[in-house]
């Protein structure tokens, strides 16, 4: 058994850990703009109740955000057309996926951490199995690789 890094109760169910991509820097293609890298997943010890608290997020933030700016989105372009096509179905589902995903992440923090008072799904810098690879020269993200 470990503990879950969100809230230190004990957990052993590896289906629900949270799997990290993290990237190592292997060569660069041109210095300044462009490496060659290597992707690993570390998991990340969580328990059933921050694993559901995480998937709420996507129920109660994100999906709600998707639907009023699809429907925001469509009417604009209902209004700048004069009438509706089909086609504005495209467009409008591009943006509100790209709107949901800014403010899904905006609203993540909060949402989570005072709602749910349990820290956000990416928030794993300072775990022990993240520390290591830190070490290691492994990066959190891929804009990190330098
Ligand atoms: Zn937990």
């Amino acid at each position: 058994m470990e503990t879950c890094h969100y809230c230190g109760s004990y957990t052993g169910d590896k289906k629900i850990y949270y799997k990290h991509s993290m990237y190592k820097k292997t060569g660069t293609i041109i210095p300044g703009a462009s490496y060659n890298y290597t992707k690993t997943e570390v998991s990340v010890p969580r328990c059933q109740s921050c694993y559901d608290k995480h998937n709420k997020k996507m129920f109660y933030v994100e999906f709600p955000i998707f639907i009023i700016s699809f429907t925001g989105i469509l009417y604009f372009f209902y209004n700048l057309n004069n009438g509706f096509k089909i086609l504005l179905l495209v467009p409008s589902k591009v943006l509100s996926l790209i709107i949901t995903y800014i403010l899904g992440n905006l609203f993540d923090a909060i949402f989570t951490e005072l709602i749910f008072k349990v820290k956000i799904e990416s928030d794993v810098r300072k775990n022990k199995k993240i520390r290591e690879y830190l070490k290691q020269g492994w990066k959190m993200n891929k804009s990190e690789i330098k």
